[in-house]
């Protein structure tokens, strides 16, 4: 079986100045589970190598330089799901992980459980292996900056706009046909402490269904839990004569008529044709053509 990946950087309004540090971002992505894959490695190994490309990038709302909740804190959430068994591996309102999406997929193989969250989560990484940073490793000086220009008018939702998302996703079948999807974020720019969004949510952020696809999701998660867009876009895909891209339209489509809000999403169909939409201004993401270029937009 031919290899595939896709991943993204957030569906929103990417201001001019952030386009090509989101598209060479995603390439290093792609370059990381790439290597993997095409060695014949497990798509497992692939969605994690690419997930903390992206959680190192500052540019992104992942791991380090995610967006500060009300309180000034980072707090990351991130899932990765298993198409063969529909196992999930999700974390949420961690302070401490540098890298969320190793410790989902420390939940996903080793905990009872499906999902861990806040002090439970980080206790459950260091018994396994994944060590605590300080939370202020996790802060960048530009977020440290939006943060205060937001607290200086009570954070006022004028100010988050241009400055909201930037979540990370990626799916990916390997040689064997395995296939994995994940998400990991920050969340929302100035979010209630404790808040989470769709990001972490099984059918919401993130699905994988090896008799379908694999979907990860951004947007407005408010809206996004209300249609658990990840499985609808995959369910789309359900149909032996799917497309990847109409089922991904169909499915944002919805988010915008029943969900009232907007987002993007990307996917692999079962035998690994990648898929995408979003109805924000821009949506950065990548993906490895059949002839194994990378093709990166936003
Ligand atoms: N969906 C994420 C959330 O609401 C944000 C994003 O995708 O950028 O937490």
């Amino acid at each position: 079986m031919s290899p595939s990946l896709i991943v993204h950087g957030g569906a929103w309004d990417i201001p001019d100045e952030a386009v090509e540090a989101c598209k060479a971002g995603c390439r290093c992505a792609l370059e990381a589970g790439w290597g993997v894959l095409t060695r014949g490695g497990h798509a497992l190994d692939a969605i994690e190598a690419a997930i903390i490309v992206l959680e190192d990038d500052p540019v992104f709302d992942a791991g380090y330089g995610s967006h500060l909740n009300l309180d000034g804190q980072v707090e990351c959430d991130a899932i990765v799901m298993d198409g063969a068994t529909l196992r999930a591996g999700s974390v949420a309102g961690l302070h401490r992980v540098k890298n969320p999406i190793r410790l989902a997929r420390a939940v996903l193989e080793k905990c009872p459980h499906m999902m861990l969250i806040s002090e439970g989560a980080e206790r459950f990484a260091a018994q396994h292996g994944i060590t605590l940073c300080d939370p202020q490793e996790l802060i960048s000086s530009a977020e440290r900056e939006a943060w205060l220009r937001c607290s200086k008018d009570s954070h006022a939702a004028k100010h988050h706009r241009g400055h909201e998302q930037g979540t990370v996703g990626a799916v990916a079948l390997d040689v064997r046909g395995r296939l994995f999807a994940a998400t990991s974020t920050g969340g929302t720019c100035c979010k209630l402490p404790g808040r989470v969004g769709d990001s972490p949510l099984i059918g919401c952020g993130c699905y994988a269904d090896a008799e379908t696809g694999g979907v990860s999701s951004t947007g407005y998660g408010e809206a996004i839990m209300k249609v658990v867009l990840a499985k609808t876009a995959a369910d789309f895909l359900r149909p032996a004569a799917s497309n990847p891209d109409r089922a991904a339209q169909a499915a944002v489509q919805l988010l915008a008529k029943r969900g009232k809000g907007t987002g993007g999403l990307i996917l692999l169909d079962k035998r690994g044709n990648p898929g995408f939409a979003f109805s924000t201004p821009r949506m950065a993401y990548g993906y490895v053509a059949p002839d194994s270029t990378f093709v990166t937009a936003v």
